[in-house]
């Protein structure tokens, strides 16, 4: 007796199977004619995945597009700037309503695991405030992991140490930074070695914005890889954008991937925020900014895509659909041969879980019971169609459900519904 069987799906490797739920747990994947549950799911047909996962996102600015007003430039700087503004006006009960409401269009797209930087240059500390709330409340169907963010720069702003040492003490959950962001390259490499450290002695992860720039020389990747390599923070070290990677020097990172790779860090570029922002300075041609991540991969260092923004002060758009986000880097990174296509798919689940460190992901017995039905039949066309969540399950409850929408046609002799399916997917 099961307390819920998803069945008849096709799993992101091909195979078909029924999972047997009981409790928070998968206790069964294979076939399971006969069984008895207190629910069943239909998933005949559709591809069923582990939960889409986000490793890079501000929930403390997200939903907040317009807040005084939007960003003219479309800048990084100018983003900065009009978080300045907003943060400044922002309450606790304000930012938490927009989390909650961001997390609820996260569970409708399956999207039930997410890493949150949040903004400690604020005395009051409100973001985390409000942040440590909404990871409480939404323990039950989101692994919320939150970040501590020195957004305005860890000398730049005076008091941007103590705050961020009383955002770890007050529970959060990883060390942040922003060293491209300080005045000069020496003290953006000294935030690095300062916040290593203090990641190293609190035992925590790390998980820094790092060179989101045009600017080739811009090289803290080298320092953040010296660092973890120098501390043993080993596969604990998360290097963020990584755009400045784009325009550098081709021998120069013959040198430095190979560091990448030593030190254990994983990279995490964030496709549509990346093809938004960079280049903004240049005429034509113009660059992608996206780093290299099939060359990374080659090196077998973990990549995954993130989201980083819905609509706040940096992105005017979004959705909380990793699938749009994978759709994005498959294109700019021009991962287009189905083993490509397959691992874009990946790095919004397998790798993205990897890089947070979550415990128990997966579609085995044993894994927690958090799973998604999507309205595709496997996952390179899931990418193609970004299609209909029809159910999500988030440990071992039915979260969220959407009936199937085929268009309807009225055309002599042709079928009178479309689901635009591909035989070969
Ligand atoms: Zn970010």
């Amino acid at each position: 007796m099961f307390d819920l069987i998803v069945k008849g799906g096709t799993l992101p490797d091909g195979r078909v199977a029924d999972i047997g739920i009981r409790g928070d747990k998968i206790a069964a994947v294979e076939k399971l004619e006969g069984a008895e549950a207190g629910q069943v799911i239909d998933s005949t047909g559709d591809l069923v995945c582990p939960p889409f996962v986000d490793p890079h996102f501000h929930m403390d600015a997200t939903l907040s597009y317009g807040q005084p007003r939007v960003n003219a430039s479309g800048t990084l700087l100018e983003g900065i700037a009009l978080w300045g503004e907003l943060k400044a006006i922002a309450t606790i009960d304000e930012m938490k309503a927009r989390a909650l409401e961001y997390c609820d269009w996260a569970v409708s797209m399956g999207l039930l695991a997410i890493r949150s930087h949040v903004d400690t240059c604020d005395p009051d500390l409100k973001g985390v405030q409000a942040l440590l709330d909404v990871r409480e409340t939404v323990k039950p169907y989101i692994d919320l992991q939150l970040v501590a963010f020195p957004q305005d720069g860890l000398y730049r702003d005076p008091n941007a140490l103590e705050q961020t040492l009383r955002a770890l003490d007050m529970g959060v959950d990883v060390v942040g930074g922003i060293p491209h962001f300080e005045r000069t390259m020496d003290e953006g490499s000294w935030s690095i070695t300062n916040l290593c450290k203090i990641a190293a002695d609190r035992g925590l992860p790390v998980d820094m914005h790092c060179d989101e720039t045009d600017d080739p020389m811009s090289r803290h990747i080298e320092t953040l890889a010296y660092e973890t390599q120098r501390l043993g923070l080993h596969g604990r070290v998360a290097a963020s954008h990584l755009t400045s990677m784009h325009s550098m020097d081709n021998y120069y990172v013959s040198k430095l991937l190979p560091l990448i790779a030593e030190a254990g860090i994983s990279a995490i570029p964030n496709p549509l925020i990346n093809i938004v922002l960079q280049g903004r300075h240049d005429t034509f041609p113009k660059r992608r900014g996206l780093t290299r991540v099939k060359e990374m991969q080659a090196q077998d260092i973990t990549v995954g895509w993130g989201q980083d923004c819905v609509l706040d002060p940096w992105y005017s758009l979004g959705t909380a659909d990793m699938l749009d986000v994978a759709f994005m880097g498959l294109h700019v990174a021009q991962m287009t041969h189905p083993d490509e296509m397959r691992r874009c798919f990946d790095m919004v689940t397998n790798a993205n879980a990897r890089i947070m460190g979550l415990q128990g992901y997966g579609l085995e017995p044993g894994c927690t019971a958090s799973l998604v039905v999507l309205d595709a039949g496997n996952p390179v066309e899931a990418l193609r169609l970004r299609p209909d969540r029809l159910a999500v399950v988030a440990k071992g409850k039915l979260v969220a459900a959407k009936a199937r929408n085929d268009s309807r046609l009225s055309l002599p002799g042709r079928p009178a519904s479309v689901r635009r399916r591909h035989r070969a997917g």
